[in-house]
């Protein structure tokens, strides 16, 4: 015991002052690290004995060990103590190396990836580097150029110059300015000393040329790899933001919708949309329409879902919202003139417009709708329709009744109630429109106002002068008589309709009459029933659609918009609608397009119903039924929606026990490939009316064997027409088209004028032939050849697909693309049936 305590006490005490004196002589450090180690090993052993008792809480100091414990106990648990000690500091080892192993492989991660980058930077930075080399040495080039070129002082002088030798001074030296280098040599190096400390210190200072080089792209190159970092977290913030975002969506679709417009209800971006189409294999541009099968296929592809519309619903976007009582303001009452033919309808709106509209119409006649404003001397606005006054313009005047607020029934006082008369009467009554009676030509001494009350009375018309209610006035045309007074009669009758209107939303309107104008391509007549149509709105017209490029107003001006009541040219319009369509505006032009389509192809189903019954059983039931009726059919194709119902009107009232002319089809623009087939299906004749046939109507017109006649006046049609129906044919004159050229040029030439540069396309162009100047299939003159020039000389024939000169007797406006019809008259005896 007192060994050990002996041992103990001295191995303590005197390692410690062992230790002070070693590290006296031999420096402190490593003794004290030496001992210290030593000891901890051994302290525990001791130490921990008694710690390892649990009771002796400090040391081994075996005075201080608890009683009852032997020393073979002591050693027991020394050892156990010191088996745990190693333990734990084998552990502890353990962990260490397990942590540096795991630093070190972070360590080599980190360096991996900086090498990559740094690979990838050296990359680009040697593209660049290569890209500046090349710079500098044509640099360089010029330079010495330059110093070749200039004397050496004045170089020298030259601070630009000295900067440039610097700039080289970091750069690879050329020979050529090396006088240069030498001359400013001290500054040059004193400057690049400075750069050097002021850049990159002492370091860069020492660094080779190249070094330096690469130092100052280092600059660069993190600029590059910071933008190259912010691109790539841009994207990804982008990439991940989208697929955040997506929604999934309700797309509707009708039958069929375009592309573009089917991309954007998805909110997905149209070159996704086609490339997906693209897959399917469906080669398809964004503005190309796909049915709603595809559609759906195409939706389902991209995660939304489809919502099928009806076909009719694409019309719902149309504005049908009912007005607020607030926002309503008056407008002007819209007024339609009726009568029988040559009661003065025409007179007397040239009266109330103070203008005439009579002269200067193909056969004298009113044949299409026109519209115009006039103003009261009480102040009220009243829109005018301008009513043809042909009785075969029924059609339209019913029509011209459903915009209309007031009809103002002209009877002649000479004539009294005629069969148009009591038409316009019925028209008025069906559209419930009220009716104010002028009993014209009062100046007449034959007039007899009393007369025409008394028979108007017999159609349920009480005039007030005969204690009903309808307002009679007593005008003349000629003399003006009484004009004053029925203006303040319409004035009146607006004023017990309280005709109100919403100029402040979009706009709705009738067409009144419609025409494909040479220049201007298809205009239409609108008179605005509601809102107001402003430059610029996208619209729906009946099977139509457009963007409102230019408002012309009833004077010829061009105006910004126009209010309800206001008739207006519309120009922008894609096709040329029908009287009596409705204008109606929407939001975005795929809407417009959208509807024209779904009502073009409800027309044509309708169509195709129709013509099939038609066609077919009712025509083979009708040829039965009455076999000695001849029925001489006919196709009907004009410039102007007028001109066509006129032309088909007067054609069903021709006809006798013998023969009936049926028309099988009538429209507006040029004789198409269609018509000729129709025509030929039936053994039906072509009129084209102001209109021509286009070129591959013409060649199946020829190779079909139908015929196309051309008129410009609607009288001569009808005469023809009937004397063809009455088998009355004698010996006519006939046209032969024999060539047709288009104008490639224009030229002036001074004492001929305008001359023509043209390409003859087909036959042959004859000096001596009539011609006609056909634009747009729409002919604009006719007349003849002044001149027929083949190079400089007057000739008299060209043949097809030679070039030659024409200039034309009394008219010069002829453009490029033009065409000129060539034809010669000749008498034949011809039959129509
Ligand atoms: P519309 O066919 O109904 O348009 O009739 P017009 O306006 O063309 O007129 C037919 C003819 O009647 C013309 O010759 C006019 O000069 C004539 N006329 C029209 N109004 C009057 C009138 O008030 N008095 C007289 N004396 N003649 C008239």
């Amino acid at each position: 015991m007192s060994d050990n305590d002996g041992k103990k006490t001295l191995g303590l005490r005197g390692s410690r002052p062992g230790q002070v004196k070693q590290s006296f002589s031999h420096g402190r450090t490593k003794n004290v690290v030496v001992e210290t180690k030593r000891k901890r090993v051994v302290v525990p052993k001791q130490g921990a004995a008694a710690g390892g008792s649990g009771k002796a809480p400090a040391g081994g100091d075996p005075r201080k060990r608890p009683a009852g414990i032997s020393d073979a106990e002591m050693e027991r648990r020394m050892k156990a103590l010191q088996a745990a000690k190693s333990r734990e500091v084998e552990e502890a080892a353990k962990r260490e190396a397990e942590e540096k192993a795991r630093e070190e492989e972070r360590k080599r991660r980190r360096e991996e990836a900086e090498a990559k980058e740094r690979a990838e930077r050296e990359r680009e930075e040697a593209l660049k580097a290569k890209a500046e080399e090349e710079a500098r040495k044509k640099r360089e080039a010029e330079e010495a150029k330059a110093a070749r070129a200039k004397p050496t002082p004045a170089a020298a002088a030259d601070p630009a110059a000295a900067q440039a030798a610097e700039q080289r001074g970091t750069g690879k030296p050329s020979s050529a300015p090396r006088k240069k280098d030498d001359r400013g040599g001290a500054n040059d190096r004193q400057n690049r000393g400075n750069k050097g400390g002021r850049d990159d210190g002492r370091r860069s200072g020492k660094l080779t040329v190249n070094q330096a080089m690469r130092g100052g792209d280092g600059r660069q190159r993190s600029v590059a790899s910071m933008r190259r970092k912010q691109e790539r977290a841009r994207q990804k913030a982008m990439g991940e933001s989208v697929e955040r975002e997506k929604v999934i969506r309700d797309v509707q679709v009708p039958e069929a919708i375009v592309v573009s417009e089917l991309a954007n209800r998805m909110a997905e971006r149209v070159a996704d949309v086609v490339k997906s189409l693209m897959k399917m294999g469906m080669m398809v541009t964004q503005n190309q329409a796909i049915d709603a099968d595809t559609a759906e296929l195409i939706i389902e592809e991209f995660g939304h879902k489809i919502v099928r519309v009806s076909d009719a619903d694409v019309e719902d976007v149309i504005d049908s919202v009912e007005d607020n009582e607030d926002d309503l303001e008056d407008r002007a009452p819209i007024i339609t003139i009726m009568g029988h033919v040559d009661h003065g309808k025409t007179s007397l709106l040239d009266a109330i417009r103070d203008a005439k509209v009579t002269a200067g119409e193909a056969g004298g006649i009113t044949q299409h709708i026109g519209a115009y404003q006039v103003t009261t001397d009480s102040g009220t606005t009243l829109s005018f329709l301008d009513t043809p006054g042909h009785a075969a313009f029924t059609s339209m005047r019913a029509r011209g009744a459903q915009v209309t607020d007031i009809v103002v029934l002209v009877v002649a006082a000479d004539d009294s109630v005629m069969p148009q008369t009591i038409e316009a009467i019925n028209h008025a009554k069906a559209a419930e429109v009220p009716m104010i009676v002028a009993i014209n030509k009062c100046d007449k001494p034959t007039a007899n106002p009393d007369q025409v009350r008394a028979e108007l009375l017999q159609h349920e018309v009480i005039v007030e002068k005969m204690s009903g209610d309808v307002q009679d006035v007593e005008v003349s045309a000629i003399t003006g008589a009484g004009l004053d007074e029925l203006l303040e009669a319409i004035a009146l009758q607006s004023e017990i309709l309280e005709l109100k209107a919403n100029p402040k939303r979009a706009a709705s309107g009738a067409v009144i009459e419609a025409q494909l104008d040479v220049g201007r391509g298809p205009v239409a007549t609108v008179l605005v029933q509601n809102g107001t149509l402003k430059q610029g709105d996208i619209f729906v017209v009946g099977e139509q659609w457009g963007k409102v490029r230019a408002l012309v107003n009833d004077h010829g001006d061009r105006v910004k918009e126009a209010g309800p009541s206001v008739p207006v040219e519309v120009l922008g319009l894609n096709g040329t609608p029908e009287a009596g369509d409705v204008l109606n505006v929407v939001d975005t032009e795929a809407q417009a397009r959208e509807i024209a389509e779904y009502r073009e192809q409800a027309a044509k189903d309708k169509r195709a119903a129709a013509g099939a019954a038609t066609t077919l059983e009712q025509m083979m039931a009708k040829a039965k039924a009455d076999k000695d009726v001849a029925e001489l059919p006919i196709l009907v194709k004009a410039d102007v929606q007028g001109s066509a119902e006129a032309i088909v009107q007067a054609m069903e009232k021709i006809g006798n026990d013998e023969v009936r002319v049926r028309v099988l089809h009538y429209g507006v623009g040029a004789i198409t490939e269609t018509d000729v087939g129709l025509a030929e299906a039936s053994g039906a004749p072509v009129i084209g009316f102001n209109v021509r046939a286009n070129a591959s109507a013409r060649n199946s017109a020829n190779q079909k064997g139908v015929e196309i006649r051309y008129y410009s006046v609607i009288y001569d049609l009808v005469d023809d027409v009937k004397a063809a129906a009455s088998g009355l044919l004698s010996a006519e004159v006939r046209e032969n088209f024999i060539g047709y050229a288009e104008i490639r040029e224009v030229f002036k030439v001074s004492g001929v004028g305008k001359v023509a540069g043209c390409l003859v396309t087909e036959g042959v162009a004859r000096r001596s032939a009539g011609v006609r100047l056909l634009r747009d299939n729409v002919v604009i003159h006719e007349g003849t050849l002044k001149t027929l020039k083949r190079f400089k000389d007057e000739v008299k024939e060209v043949l097809s697909g030679q070039e030659c000169g024409m200039a034309f007797e009394n008219y010069d406006d002829i453009r490029p693309n033009d065409v000129i019809e060539i034809f010669e008259r000749e008498e034949v005896e011809r039959s129509l049936d």
